[in-house]
């Protein structure tokens, strides 16, 4: 096994160790590869150790990787998006994790309608980290979840969040919580199911798992440290 095989292997049984330990099923939690600044040959790699399900946080950067690679990929927007990139991103994505306003979300909606497409999305939340500029506050997604659920050509999956980054995990524990209070809440209050919680990073994901994810979205715990000097 080569060492992103292995280091692929490591996180897949950490996964299921931590999904064990809390009582769920292992197989309802799915591991976003993200690739970010790696190039598709690490990716090629990656994909021939089993993995499908990547991340980019860049719309360039899945443009310029994607017709290179299988087409069977999955390809997930996990980064901020500005609306004039709607329209080219959105034929290569399954999934945007990163829908922070109405304002987008009804792009989205309206974008998706033209091109006949269905794309899966999250909400993105940002609960309470002030140096965080995206993402609803939890207030403004409970104010326009009506509007949100009107946008038919959304499949809204669940929310997504990205605490402050802190060397102790832990410190994530509180938020993952929020997140997962704040989706029953919703789903209370709007009546429609959202199944699903995009959450758990590197440092983080077992906790995230303990407290409900169902997609962590791993970078350099796979592909190694990042040098943003030399991406893309
Ligand atoms: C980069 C990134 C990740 C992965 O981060 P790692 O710490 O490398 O696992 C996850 N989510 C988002 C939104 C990111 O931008």
């Amino acid at each position: 096994m080569n060492d992103l095989s292995a280091r692929l292997q490591a996180i897949r049984d950490r996964m299921t160790a931590a999904a064990q330990r809390c009582g769920r099923d292992p197989a309802a939690i799915e591991l976003l590869a993200v690739s970010k600044t790696f190039p598709v040959e690490a990716i090629r790699e990656a994909v021939d150790a089993g993995q499908l399900l990547f991340g980019e946080n860049k719309v360039q950067e899945i443009l310029g990787k994607a017709p290179q690679l299988p087409a069977n990929l999955q390809w997930h927007l996990i980064g901020h998006l500005q609306s004039n990139k709607v329209r080219k991103v959105l034929p290569q994505v399954k999934a945007i994790h990163s829908i922070g306003s109405l304002d987008l979300a009804r792009d989205v909606d309206r974008i998706a309608a033209e091109l006949g497409l269905f794309p899966q999305v999250y909400l993105e939340v940002n609960l309470g980290d002030e140096s965080s500029k995206h993402g609803f506050s939890a207030e403004q997604v409970r104010a326009s979840l009506e509007a949100l659920y009107a946008l038919k050509r959304l499949e809204i999956q669940g929310l997504m969040c990205i605490p402050p980054f802190d060397d102790d995990a832990e410190k994530s524990r509180s938020y993952f919580v929020q997140l997962r209070a704040l989706r029953d809440e919703l789903e209370q209050r709007g009546g429609e199911p959202l199944p699903r919680l995009s959450m758990g990073m590197s440092h983080d994901f077992e906790i995230a798992i303990e407290e409900g994810a169902t997609i962590v979205r791993v970078g350099s715990a796979i592909f190694g440290g990042r040098t943003y000097a030399t991406a893309a």
